[in-house]
């Protein structure tokens, strides 16, 4: 067996020390010239969204020996609407860097492989890969190739913008914001990094009705109000803008002897943008299922299953008033916030899906089920 893996993001990454800790060798092919060679952003795992699993790293470094370090763990957890804001604390999830930081988690798991080698600055294409290798584990992080081989249905695409911010925080309270002013149909995150960095940003759909908002006149307007509410001056030091950023999910996982894992199987939850699990996962079945350990096809049913509650919760999300997440944050501050963001035994995401699904309207594009 000849394995290629075409991209060293978290799914190859995962996918070559899962190879590695069976006595399988790949190759690792790049596009850039080092792994994590893009902007530094901070990212976070939220256990609500992972549930039965309680802590994802936990669950990593035990169950499948992939081992990473956070920035922070995710103590405190503010919810802000227009009007109203949520407070929920305990253990929530975890901080992480990505990007070109020392600490980010590509260069983690880059520290974790042995033998196996990355070729950076390659610019084999999936074709080539394909004459040369058995299998190959498309890994690179977008939809392109998935597109191009029509395994992949869209069902929308973000615009983003993001900036680090110097100022005083704490490093384990985060906090979002849904309010369409500042993200219409989106929302704003802050996420520190440490507790004097942080990173501040913006995601909505590009749907038409957003393509004519002035992204850095809505970050202008959240920058500001982030401000007030820290009540400190923040200095941006670096920014980052991305457009037509795609949310789908690939028709199949694998076709004959190529596997989508990470985003081009469809790891990003439409919901709030989380992926970084999912990306794992599926780097680490696609080995297991090389190494004769599973099938990927079933492994990853699960995690299917999730994206399609995922976008019930989108797009219901997308339906809501302004005067609508008042409420909806305002209920979230007490006894049922709390409880619904430490109940063990159900998922929030499976249940609240299941619940919501009948409201999802026609108008809003319905729910694809291929
Ligand atoms: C701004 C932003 C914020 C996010 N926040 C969160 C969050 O808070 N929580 C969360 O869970 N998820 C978050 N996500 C999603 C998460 O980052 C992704 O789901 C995850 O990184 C996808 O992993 P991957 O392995 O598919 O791709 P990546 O980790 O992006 O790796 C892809 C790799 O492939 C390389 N590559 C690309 N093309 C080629 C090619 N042709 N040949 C060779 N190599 C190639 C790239 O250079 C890169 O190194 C966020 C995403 C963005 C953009």
């Amino acid at each position: 067996m000849k394995i290629a893996i075409m991209g060293a993001g978290l799914s190859g990454l995962a996918c070559a020390i899962t190879l590695e800790k069976q006595g399988l060798f790949s190759t690792v092919f790049e596009r850039r010239n080092q792994v994590g060679d893009r902007f530094i952003n901070g990212e976070i795992m939220l256990a609500i969204l992972s549930r039965p699993i309680r802590d994802d790293l936990a669950y990593l470094s035990e169950k499948h020996g992939i081992f990473l370090k956070p920035t922070g763990n995710i103590k405190t957890l503010h919810l802000h609407s227009q009007h109203n804001h949520a407070l929920i604390t305990g253990a929530l999830g975890f901080n992480n860097l990505r990007g070109r930081h020392d600490h980010s988690f590509e260069k983690q798991l880059e520290g974790q492989l042995t033998k196996t080698e990355i070729i950076f600055n390659s610019d084999k294409s999936y074709e080539e890969l394909l004459q040369e290798y058995t299998h190959v584990i498309m890994a690179t992080g977008d939809a392109a190739y998935a597109a191009k081989v029509q395994n992949y249905h869209q069902d929308l695409t973000v615009s983003l913008k993001g900036c680090i911010v110097k100022g005083k925080f704490d490093r384990y309270t985060t906090a979002a914001w849904l309010d369409h002013h500042i993200a219409p149909k989106g929302y704003g995150y802050f996420i520190p990094f440490s507790d004097t960095e942080g990173n501040l940003v913006i995601a909505y759909p590009d749907y038409p009705e957003n393509m004519e908002q002035d992204i850095e006149a809505l970050w202008q307007r959240f920058y500001q109000r982030i401000c007030f509410e820290f009540q400190q001056d923040l200095k941006i030091v670096d920014g980052f803008q991305i457009r037509n950023y795609i949310i789908g999910s690939c028709k199949s996982p694998r076709i004959g002897n190529t596997f989508f894992v990470g985003n081009c199987f469809g790891s990003i939850m439409p919901f709030l943008g989380f992926g970084q699990l999912t990306s794992l996962l599926t780097g680490i079945y696609a080995a297991y299922d090389l190494c004769g350990l599973g099938n990927y096809e079933k492994l990853t049913i699960p995690l299917k299953r999730s994206y399609e509650q995922s976008i019930i919760l989108r797009k219901t999300m997308e339906q809501l008033s302004n005067s609508q997440y008042d409420f909806f944050v305002k209920s979230l501050n007490g006894s049922f916030g709390h409880r619904l963001f430490h109940t063990k035994r159900i998922s929030p995401l499976k249940v609240a899906s299941y619940l919501l699904r009948p409201f999802v309207s026609e108008k809003s594009g319905g729910i694809e089920t291929d």
